[in-house]
């Protein structure tokens, strides 16, 4: 495994009905600095891919979701812990490229990293995580944290199939490195 691509509200941070608006609204899910460390220990890089179209909705301004982002990187570096690359799609267009389940911002972290899609894995909550990792053979991760459960209860489609499922970051990283399954 050469590089883990992280979904972000509802694996890394407790998810929001209206979205991550500011420092004081992130909040980290449990298991989950400790989770980054593992992965920081083995060497292996960390690229977060989030869609947040409350930017594209104008909700949220592009300074305001930098300034959290800041604040996630600042709350790991306090622990020793830290993310390589943040990968954003702030379009409101089902059909843009880079918005989840399209694959346009998993390509461009696999790019950046010269990783290929089969070497690398995505954890999500969502099952259009899910679908933009199998849309390009890439190995995935549901966890049940966030949107997980209800993902779960409404289905996964076969062509999503295989998922690994695990209840949270920190089970889906010890099992990656204790199987190293790709
Ligand atoms: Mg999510």
């Amino acid at each position: 495994m050469k590089l883990v691509l992280l979904d972000r509200d509802g694996v890394i941070n407790v998810d929001r009905s209206k979205s991550v608006r500011s420092r004081e609204e992130f909040m980290f899910l449990p298991g989950v600095i400790p989770a980054i460390k593992l992965l920081n220990e083995a060497s292996i890089p960390i690229a977060i891919v989030t869609n947040q179209a409350v930017v594209g909705r104008g909700e949220l301004s592009v300074e305001e979701l930098e300034d959290i982002h800041t604040y996630l990187k600042e709350l790991l570096a306090i622990q020793g812990a830290f993310v390589d690359k943040i990968y954003v799609c702030t379009s409101t267009d089902s059909t843009h490229t880079h918005r989840k389940p399209n694959p346009g911002l998993l390509l461009e972290a696999l790019d950046y990293f010269k990783v290929k899609p089969q070497e690398a894995v995505l954890i999500g909550d969502a099952l259009r995580d899910l679908q933009a990792a199998s849309a390009i053979q890439c190995p995935r991760i549901l966890v049940r944290t966030g949107k997980g459960q209800i993902t779960l209860k409404d289905g996964l489609p076969n062509s999503v199939l295989p998922v690994l499922i695990f209840n949270d970051l920190y089970e889906a990283v010890s099992h990656l490195l204790d199987e190293e399954i790709c």
